[in-house]
């Protein structure tokens, strides 16, 4: 794991100094040399670890008997000492012994820097600080020594971690009376673009824990030292002063969900989600719900701005912390969520629930999962109020998190397919803007029976497709689909508002008149040999036909029956695709210069006019964003007619 010591500090001393590890090392010296002008945020980061040690220490008494903890004597004490320019950030929590101290503190914590990327040029200082909870390291941006000192619960020794940077740190045996940890920095001196004194003064220790840690849910004590002046007996006496200290809690302690409304600010809000949540970014929405009556909970939701790294793989965990009454019982509580709102972060906490609830009976709890319907219902109606009333932030939050949507709708043989329809939305012919599907079918035309849709890799290739130009043409809107999951979820829904969807590509797709259809079928009747001679050079081919759906192309390609050309490029990408394949159509514009081309060669030359069948197949291929299998071929048999 951790990197020993490759360097001894003082040869035959028995300390050793060991080296932090490489990206450890580039973090710190990115903290020491800071420009970042948020250094304030020290303080936060390292009282946050306090709190998720004692955390950590009250979890496990909950659950283990032998664990003899006083909830009441939870705290984080801060200290200052001016004299020898210290701020100490005390917590009686789980506390770390000397593997922990090495592996927690000598490497960088594997939280919020899974996808970090030092950069070692210092451009990104600002962002790579803004951007992640960078913890612990913080504390060098403001400290040029740093002293934890620290006693695991249950054990007998206490270890002293020490570092004055980027060469290296130190662990040796320490005398501690109580289990818990001491984080003790020695601040920096002023220089001339920065005052790093404000830090050993108490209001301003005092304005920052109101600004950054409000809603730690264990108080936040300080010794504070006042000097007073002492009263006068006689008018003639000196001015004399005392000293006194008290020990005041600078937190609020209500945490922030329990609070009213109307007293939290938007920037608590997002203050709160961003620490609590490890992200950067600003929530797109944040939903506070108050419940009261018969089950009575209180939940803070957030609906964040983007999808993490690995939000589609099966590493992301999804859930909700569960509190009973401000006590954490549960870090990540997945049965609060359906898979398909897994996007959601937030806490729910209810005095109904039990302390020890455990794992296995969440199953079958019924508090739970009254609670989990209704922040069901909660983060729908949140959701559609978007669509109508925040549609530029509901785009935002649909392009990240639109596919899970789309998988719910699909999973579960379609069984939640009503409740999430609505939250669709497709870009469509529609002045190219987004629309949903109720929008869609009150905008349909009276004649209009199907909902239209093409499928394709890019909005560009799809807008190229001939058969959208058709639909265009006669005036029906299409959607526009770029998600393989997309026509799995029309099959899924079967039909919207008793509108079926229709694939444009689709064999059975006409926008014709009857007349027009008439025509169409005649000239196929009559072509019939000329296409049976075509198809023997396109074996692949189901059918050939003449269309009257395209108004400029030569050609296009549809499919006959359940699976389309889209699914097929989809499904040929699964492992156990048993070779399905869409059986492909050929169409051919009748109204085009290429059909009389091909019925000249029906009289004249037979082998010529196979030859053009394998370029129009190649063709039409090429539209469909379908690889040519013999092109080869198809490049000379191009410059055998070009050379004509
Ligand atoms: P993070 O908090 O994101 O994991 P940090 O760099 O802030 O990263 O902390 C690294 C680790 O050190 C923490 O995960 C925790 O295990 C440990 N740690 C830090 N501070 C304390 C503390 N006060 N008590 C116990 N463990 C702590």
């Amino acid at each position: 794991m951790l990197k020993q010591s490759a360097r001894l500090y003082n040869e035959g001393e028995e300390m050793k100094k060991k080296e932090f590890k490489t990206e450890s090392k580039k973090l710190m010296d990115l903290m020491i040399n800071s420009i970042y002008t948020n250094k304030e945020i020290f303080l936060r980061e390292i009282i946050s670890n306090a709190s998720d040690a004692i955390d950590k220490l009250h979890y496990m008494s909950l659950t283990d008997k032998k664990i003899k903890v006083n909830k009441k004597d939870f705290a984080i004490f801060l200290k200052v000492d001016k004299d020898q320019r210290t701020l100490t950030i005390s917590d009686n929590g789980i506390g770390m012994n000397k593997e922990e101290l090495e592996t927690n503190l000598g490497t960088i914590a594997k939280s919020g820097s899974q996808d970090f990327k030092i950069n070692n040029e210092h451009k990104k200082d600002i962002d790579i600080i803004g951007q992640f909870g960078v913890g612990f390291y913080s504390a060098f941006m403001v400290a040029d020594q740093v002293k934890v000192l620290s006693k695991k619960y249950g054990e007998d020794a206490a270890y002293k971690w020490e570092s004055s940077g980027i060469d290296g740190y130190t662990i040796e045996a320490a005398e501690k009376e109580n289990y818990g940890t001491d984080i003790i920095l020695t601040i920096k001196k002023d220089s001339e673009e920065e005052n790093y004194s404000k830090y050993l003064e108490e209001y301003e220790i005092e304005s920052l824990v109101r600004k950054y840690s409000d809603y730690i849910t264990y108080p936040i004590k300080m010794e504070i030292t006042r000097t007073e002046l002492k009263e006068k007996k006689k008018e003639t006496d000196e001015d004399e002063y005392i000293t006194k200290t008290e020990v005041k809690t600078l937190n609020s302690l209500t945490p922030i969900w329990k609070r009213d409304k109307k007293k939290v600010s938007e920037e608590d809000y997002n203050t709160f989600y961003k620490d609590k949540f490890d992200d950067y970014e600003t929530p797109l929405k944040h939903m506070h719900i108050k419940a009261e009556g018969t089950l009575e909970y209180n939940a803070l939701l957030y609906i964040p701005s983007h999808a993490p790294f690995d939000y589609y793989s099966k590493e992301y965990e999804k859930g909700l912390q569960l509190y009973s009454n401000g006590v954490l019982i549960m870090e990540k509580c997945k049965d609060l969520l359906p898979d398909y709102f897994s996007f959601v972060k937030g806490v729910v906490d209810s005095p109904d629930l039990t302390l020890n609830i455990s794992r296995e009976t969440l199953q079958q709890n019924r508090v739970l999962k009254t609670i989990a319907n209704s922040i069901e219902n909660k983060i729908k109606k949140e959701l559609e109020t978007m669509i109508t009333e925040d549609k530029e932030n509901y785009e935002k939050f649909f392009k990240d998190f639109g596919l899970q949507l789309k998988y719910g709708i699909y999973n579960d043989f379609g069984m939640h397919k009503e409740k999430l329809q609505d939250l669709l939305i497709y870009t469509s012919s529609f002045e190219e803007k987004t629309t949903t599907l109720k929008e869609y079918v009150n905008r349909m035309k009276e004649d209009q029976k199907a909902i239209y849709y093409a499928c394709g890799e890019t909005l560009d290739k799809i807008k190229m497709l001939p058969q959208v130009e058709a639909a265009k043409e006669k005036g029906y809107e299409v959607l526009y689909c770029m998600d393989n999951v997309d026509e799995f979820v029309f099959m899924t829904l079967h039909n919207y508002m008793e509108k079926e969807f229709q694939n444009v590509c689709g064999e059975n797709t006409s926008f014709d008149t009857e007349e027009e259809k008439e025509e169409t079928k005649k000239a196929n009747e009559e072509a019939k040999e000329m296409f049976a001679i075509m198809k023997e050079s396109i074996p692949d081919i189901a059918e050939i036909r003449f269309t009257n759906k395209l108004k400029d192309h030569p050609v296009c390609l549809s499919s006959k029956g359940e699976i389309s050309v889209e699914m097929e490029k989809t499904l040929s990408k699964m492992p156990l695709n048993n070779g399905l394949k869409a059986a492909k159509v050929l169409e051919i514009n009748q109204n085009h210069e290429i059909a009389k081309t091909l019925q000249k060669l029906d009289k004249e030359n037979k082998e010529e006019l196979k030859d053009y069948a394998k370029i129009l197949y190649a063709e039409a291929r090429m539209i469909e964003g379908l690889p040519v299998e013999n092109p080869t071929e198809i490049a000379s048999l191009m410059c055998k007619y070009l050379a004509k």
